[in-house]
């Protein structure tokens, strides 16, 4: 299928010739034209353990109720889609951990999870919005939020995300969150977007798959490739094209 961006199917894609690859092409109007890039293991690398010890020195006892489905679903997804404040957020880790830790102490433990944004892939989707039109779509918080904005400003002089996409998304803002299919419904109408013509990069399968039952390309970023293996000078990798 043209849209088996998965890298387990690679071969399979590699396997094209490309005439047949542009014959399908411009048969099926499956330009890519549009980017949807992930951000948290796809831009910004990140290590979930580092909050879970930052926490415990704080003095969370039982690491294991950090995979807690209420923990999850009451809390960090309610977060994420800006139903919690940061200040309802903290009160409640407080409450669910048992620890008595200032704001500030919170929020380091939450953000000791986000490394820096790596320049190389700031250079990387610099090359890539000369050529497609590049969105970004992120289940995130307002905490972890204005710590990497501030990443961006200071490092690399940008006034915010919509500076480096065309447009930038945060389910806390749009108060949805993936993988309902909504919020790639809002993204797609927003921009008219047309699914075939879009290309969305996510490191989280269940992700991939509402994208994919949408009718957009996918493709599933797995560890240890990084976004910056999927493009040559500014343009997708002629193999992963269809
Ligand atoms: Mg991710």
């Amino acid at each position: 299928m043209i849209h088996c961006f998965e890298p387990a199917n690679l071969h399979i894609c590699r396997g094209i010739k490309k005439k047949k690859i542009k014959l399908l092409q411009m048969k099926n109007n499956h330009t890519t034209k549009n980017i949807i890039f992930d951000f948290g293991g796809v831009i910004l690398d990140i290590d979930p353990q580092q909050t879970i010890e930052a926490l415990q020195e704080l003095g969370f006892k039982d690491v294991m109720r950090f995979q807690d489905k209420d923990f999850q679903a009451n809390i960090i997804d309610k977060f994420e889609r800006g139903i919690l404040s940061p200040e309802t957020f903290r009160n409640k880790v407080r409450e669910f951990m048992q620890i008595k830790a200032c704001n500030q102490d919170i929020d380091d433990a939450w953000n000791a999870l986000l490394f820096d944004i790596p320049e190389n892939r700031i250079r990387v989707l610099e090359e890539v919005k000369k050529n497609y039109n590049i969105f970004l779509l992120s289940n995130s918080n307002e905490i972890h939020y204005d710590m990497y904005l501030r990443d961006l400003q200071l490092r690399f002089g940008y006034h915010n995300f919509d500076q480096l996409f065309h447009k930038a998304y945060f389910s806390f803002d749009l108060h949805l969150s993936k993988p309902n299919p909504e919020i790639f419904e809002f993204v797609m109408n927003q921009h008219k977007l047309i699914p075939e013509q879009t290309l969305f990069i996510d490191n989280t399968l269940i992700h991939i798959e509402a994208a994919r039952s949408l009718g957009l390309q996918t493709y599933h970023l797995v560890k240890p490739e990084k976004v910056r293996d999927l493009f040559i000078d500014g343009m997708l990798r002629p193999d992963l094209i269809q």
